[in-house]
């Protein structure tokens, strides 16, 4: 698929494919695990932990920065705890950790130390632009992170610079290199945003990056989740156009099997079994019959689609002195609200209000 049309195609077919019938009842069960009305299980939650960010990534936020939440409304680390606590004791699994940056949010390996003692967690991740990881990498280990994604869109500097304005790639690369000292918190995943016109010219050099390594390279379709709205539908460089100039150099690539069924990225390695790489396509191939997702934004706005409409003001309910039971009814009743699918590409698309940042990516 090289053209706009394709594209399109690959949207149009893509949602074609989506349908789903809703569970007939009014309401969540207010026992057992955590499920929506179409029958999904959650078990994964997104954590913003702040909406700063210390990069201006063209597909996420406007140059001059955005205007920050003030700090009294930003969930403590005793709230999240809290949260996570009564979301892990009805079946979510895993955790992310994000932003903004998450790493310029202070005393963040605090947080994990926190989290980690939380009962049915069976997954502590953070996903970083990584530019504070050489100094940080090793508390994150100690304090027990287990899994971890650096977003990095080129290996060189100056298109580095280009795409985050800021002029950082050998930070990022130093963190990288802290991190390999770490050997608790693996794999190491490297996140890039595909971006026709810009991700081209750099592909075969990340395969080959992934290769020598091991690093595990995956590519994310552009969504319309920019602050500055320069999302079009013809920027999206679909997982299959990535697939293929990768295999125009190394030969076919050989699927890697036995994930996770909701995993995001479809995975592969190659003839030699020396290195991997994946495709997350949010556009072309939407995985939302999958998706086993929640996000909690940095000031405790539960958000249960990426391009949700509707929140839910749980920090409210915690600073107005609810009981653990009220705060796991909230949270059956907006996961049994949860968005069917994201409608990319459709008529029926509306952008949020929030730009990837203000969520949590
Ligand atoms: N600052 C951290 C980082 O850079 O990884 C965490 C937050 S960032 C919003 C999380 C992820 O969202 C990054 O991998 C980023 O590349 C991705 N992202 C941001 N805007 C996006 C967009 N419009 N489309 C697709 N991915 C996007």
């Amino acid at each position: 698929m090289t053209d706009t049309d394709g594209t399109r195609a690959v949207t149009r077919r893509a949602l074609r494919d989506l349908s789903a019938e809703r569970d007939p009842h009014e309401g969540p069960t207010l026992e057992g695990p955590l499920v929506d009305s179409y029958g999904r299980r959650i078990r994964n939650m997104r954590l913003s932990v702040t909406d700063r960010c210390n990069f201006r990534c063209v597909y996420c936020m406007p140059a001059e920065g955005l205007a920050w939440l003030p700090r009294a409304d930003i969930l403590t680390y005793e709230e999240i705890a809290r949260l996570t606590r009564v979301a892990a004791s009805i079946g979510i699994e895993q955790v992310r950790l994000t932003g903004g940056e998450p790493l310029v949010r202070r005393d963040l390996p605090d947080l994990v130390r926190m989290l980690r003692a939380v009962p049915g967690l069976s997954s502590l991740s953070l996903t970083t632009n990584g530019v504070a990881l050489s100094k940080m990498a090793r508390s994150l280990a100690e304090a027990g992170l287990t899994r971890i994604n650096v977003s990095l869109d080129s290996l060189v500097r100056e298109r580095f610079a280009q795409l985050t304005r800021r002029d950082a790639m050998e930070q990022v690369m130093a963190g990288l290199r802290a991190l390999e000292e770490c050997p608790t918190i693996r794999p190491i995943k490297i996140n890039a945003v595909a971006m026709r016109g810009f991700t081209e010219a750099e592909v075969v050099d990340f395969a080959q990056f992934a290769r020598r390594t091991g690093y595990i390279v995956r590519w994310i379709e552009f969504m319309p989740l920019d602050a500055d709205q320069i999302w079009r539908e013809e920027d999206i460089l679909t997982g299959a156009e990535i697939r293929a100039l990768i295999e125009a150099e190394f030969g076919p690539l050989v699927p890697v099997g036995g994930g996770d069924p909701s995993e995001t990225a479809r995975r592969y390695t190659f003839a030699d079994g020396v290195g991997e790489v994946g495709f997350i396509n949010p556009v072309s191939e939407p995985f939302c019959a999958q998706c086993d997702r929640i996000r909690l934004t940095a000031e405790g706005q539960l958000r249960t689609c990426l391009f949700a409409q509707v929140e839910t003001d749980l920090r409210a309910l915690l600073r107005s002195g609810a009981s653990d039971a009220e705060i796991e009814r909230a949270l059956r009743e907006a996961v049994w609200r949860k968005e069917l699918k994201h409608y990319i590409g459709d008529k029926r698309f509306q952008r949020t209000a929030r730009s990837m940042s203000m969520i949590g990516g």
